[in-house]
């Protein structure tokens, strides 16, 4: 069972109630939600992705993507939710300069609105044991445009704007608050990206594909939202800290008041943005430019007959082929891009255990300790078995086999490049030392002699070794495998005496 930090065991508390809010971008499609306007705007000059309809101009009127509402039903499919046969958009009025329109077309679920998908739930493990979260809705809305600052939000001089992201479809997914711990929050959000990337609508991956609100509060106080957290490892933290920070309001005995703050990557703190508008501030109304959304049984049923596999069948799969333990399954399908990396390994070289073996072990260490994910990294299932082939074919041993991979992933090179270029590398390899030491104990027979009576002349052999290979051969390592063998030679002098 994993060992849970000191911040975790303080903060994993059945009087923590959290719910998350989470908007992920439906990447896979080629057009906004409304408009015809390109979804390709990362890495392009700001304000060049617009036309008249997403920035809101007098006269203009919407168009549904139909993909995007096929896009979200199979969310919605995939995460048990009831679909209705009609839903609605609604208008979300606010004043912001992130939205040219000064409302958001987004859906709603009160006062007769009626979302794409409704309830639904989200299994996900966390030590051992199986734990459903049930949604509250899921809605598709558009995307606001991305407000940037100079250096802190709280600081900056100025706010810069741009519009390209404006009317980029997301899919509001929120939970009902029903996690119990920062940890939770962080595998349920990890098994919900996974869901959505094997449906193919989206890669969560893309800067700011996934962004998630949490909402925390202990038990019987109020209710605090932090806004826009980036990453799965940057949920876990902003709760723990915000729950330490609740903790210590509620000591002094004042009252935890109901705002929105801003997680701060950089201090390791929550700030408070604003006072928690009321849903009733943003003035809701069905938007008169766009027609129910009518969605048949048939298409339905359509849908459901082309859902792709998911994660959960993936992993049953991946024991029941591969012969894969239960635990190792479920770490291996935890993303998509790990369980299509391990596939694509057993399509080069058929050996799911030892491959497997390796993925959860070293391969994943080094990609926790760099907090990215595999496709993140520059190692591609040819490099990967590659490098395993070698150990096979007793190229390098398992033990530097190791070191390759660290380097493999942290240099971004080709493990045969890895081999030929750093001598010692292979010299760290006991084969290779073994080699030399073989060598160096055929030239000095005499040193040989004298080390089995005394210990000094041990040293002078590690020293012909470290001579021979220009000082790349591994000290401890060559002192532990000439220590043993003169010790052996001991032995063997004793028994024949
Ligand atoms: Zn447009
Ligand atoms: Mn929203």
């Amino acid at each position: 069972m994993a060992t849970k930090t000191k911040q975790e065991q303080n903060t994993d508390n059945p009087e923590v109630i959290i719910g998350l809010e989470i908007h992920v971008q439906l990447t896979a499609l080629k057009t906004k939600l409304f408009c015809g306007c390109s979804t390709d705007y990362r890495g392009k000059p700001p304000n060049t992705y617009l036309c008249p309809i997403c920035l809101g101009l007098p006269g203009t009127l919407p168009v549904t993507n139909a993909k995007a509402i096929e896009f979200a039903i199979l969310v919605g499919l995939a995460f048990k939710c009831e679909i209705p046969p009609l839903s609605y958009f609604y208008r979300k009025n606010y004043y912001y300069p992130d939205m040219p329109k000064n409302f958001q077309i987004s859906q709603y679920d009160k006062a007769g609105g009626v979302p794409i998908g409704i309830g639904g739930e989200v299994q996900f493990e966390i030590e051992g044991e199986t734990r459903t979260i049930a949604l509250t809705r899921i809605q598709l809305e558009e995307d606001p445009g991305r407000l940037t600052y100079l250096g802190s939000i709280l600081t900056s001089p100025y706010t810069l704007i741009d519009y390209n992201r404006a009317g980029i479809t997301l899919l509001e997914i929120v939970t009902e608050p029903e996690l119990r711990s920062p940890k939770e929050a962080r595998l349920f959000l990890q098994k919900l990206r996974s869901i959505i990337e094997h449906l193919g609508v989206a890669n969560c991956g893309f800067e700011g594909a996934m962004r998630c609100d949490a909402n925390v509060s202990l038990k019987g106080g109020k209710r605090v939202e932090i806004k826009n957290i980036g990453s799965f490892k940057a949920v876990q933290q902003a709760l723990e800290r915000e729950i330490i920070r609740q903790r210590r309001v509620r000591a002094d005995g004042i009252e935890v008041i109901m705002e929105t703050r801003h997680w701060d990557e950089n201090t390791g703190r929550t700030v408070s943005l604003r006072t928690k508008e009321e849903e009733h501030d943003y003035r809701y109304f069905p938007e008169p430019d766009l027609v129910p959304i009518e969605i048949s049984r048939e298409w339905i049923q359509n849908l459901q007959s082309k859902m792709p596999e998911l994660p959960d069948q993936r992993r049953q799969r991946f024991m029941k082929d591969y012969n894969i333990p239960q635990y190792d399954s479920g770490v291996l399908t935890s993303s998509k891009a790990l369980a299509d990396f391990f596939e694509a390994c057993i399509s080069l070289y058929n050996n799911p255990k030892n491959i497997s073996n390796w993925i959860m072990s070293d391969l994943m260490r080094h990609l926790n300790e760099l907090n990215i994910e595999i496709d993140e990294s520059t190692v591609t299932p040819e490099e990967f078995i590659t490098m395993l082939k070698h150990i096979d074919d007793g190229t390098i041993s398992r033990r530097s086999a190791k070191k390759v991979l660290m380097d493999m992933i942290k240099e971004g090179k080709h493990p045969d490049r890895i081999i030929e270029e750093d001598g010692h590398h292979r010299l760290g390899d006991s084969d290779a030392i073994e080699q030399i030491i073989n060598q160096i104990f055929e030239e000095f027979p005499k040193a040989v002699k004298d080390a089995i009576i005394d210990d000094k002349a041990i040293n002078f052999l590690i020293g012909q070794v470290m001579k021979k290979t220009q000082g790349t051969a591994d000290y401890s390592l060559t002192n532990e495998i000439i220590r043993s063998r003169i010790l052996k030679l001991r032995n063997k002098h004793k028994s024949t005496f």
